[in-house]
């Protein structure tokens, strides 16, 4: 038996990367999973026909997590083909580079709409659904930036630890009322979110992953398991902390 079995989970922003491997890795533990993406219709179709072969239930749900009007429809195509949504995974993102001095103010703004105020939307729609069932499982995905800042993305930390702070906030409010909630911060991870500068540079990638404790950046596979941990009966007394694969490049 699965450890996610008969769970329903909505995971943001699982059309590509860590979001993915987690809807994959939630299936195979026994969930049917709503996969929601934003630009890549067929990555998230083609997710869907995975987690169907796997025996479980999906769809693929459209929402740019920022704007409340479709993150409504989202939640609302969620509810209507599951009838309820015990895990949420906030997981949907993206990363510009701009110093301080250059950062267009709306990239401010779309960095902070994307990853704090769509955590914060989505959070605020579907947890009455949990409250009213005393059930559920919210999972933040944040990032080891948040503690440590990394030069041009000043809006991407400022963010991340804001999800951090609201996780804490939000574990205080309903950690009696059956819903538990936790962040995930993961180190350098490899996918395609970090946006290059200039061509290929394996010399500048090769150094980058020696500077690491643990002397290489982690797998999508690598993070996965902890959102499977924290979603799971064995986390039940995980309460508002923050869990960090890592390679050990943040140790608290
Ligand atoms: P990724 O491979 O670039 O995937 C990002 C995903 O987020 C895509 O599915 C994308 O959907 C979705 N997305 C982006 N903006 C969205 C929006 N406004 N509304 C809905 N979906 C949106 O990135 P990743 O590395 O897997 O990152 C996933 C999460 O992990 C992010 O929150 C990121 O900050 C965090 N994280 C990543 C790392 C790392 O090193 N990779 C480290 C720490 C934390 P579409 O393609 O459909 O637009």
């Amino acid at each position: 038996m699965g450890k996610l079995e008969g769970k329903v989970a909505l995971v943001t922003g699982a059309s590509r990367g860590i979001g993915r491997e987690i809807a994959l890795a939630y299936a195979r533990e026994g969930a049917d999973v709503a996969c929601n993406y934003n630009r890549s219709p067929a990555e998230a179709e083609q997710l869907v026909a995975e987690i169907e072969a796997l025996g479980r239930g999906a769809i693929a749900v459209p929402a740019d997590v920022a704007r409340l009007d479709e993150v409504e429809r989202m939640v609302h195509a969620t509810m209507e083909r599951f009838g309820h949504v015990d895990v949420l995974v906030n997981n949907a993102g993206f990363a510009t580079l701009h110093k301080i001095e250059e950062m267009p103010v709306e990239a401010w703004d779309a960095m902070i709409g994307a990853h704090l105020r769509g955590t914060f939307l989505t959070t605020r729609l579907v947890l009455p659904h949990m409250l009213e069932r005393r059930r559920g499982w919210i999972i933040n995905i944040a990032s080891q930036l948040a503690y440590k800042g990394r030069e041009n993305l000043a809006h991407y930390c400022a963010a991340k630890a804001g999800i951090i702070a609201l996780t804490k906030v939000l574990a205080l409010e309903v950690s009696r009322r059956g819903v538990y909630a936790n962040c995930i911060a993961p180190g350098p991870i490899e996918t395609g979110i970090i946006p290059r500068s200039g061509p290929p540079d394996p010399e500048a990638e090769a150094r980058f992953a020696d500077s690491l404790p643990i002397g290489r950046v982690g797998t999508v596979d690598e993070v996965a398991p902890t959102a499977v941990f924290l979603a799971s009966d064995d986390a039940t007394y995980y309460v508002g902390q923050t869990l960090g694969p890592n390679g050990g490049d943040v140790m608290l």
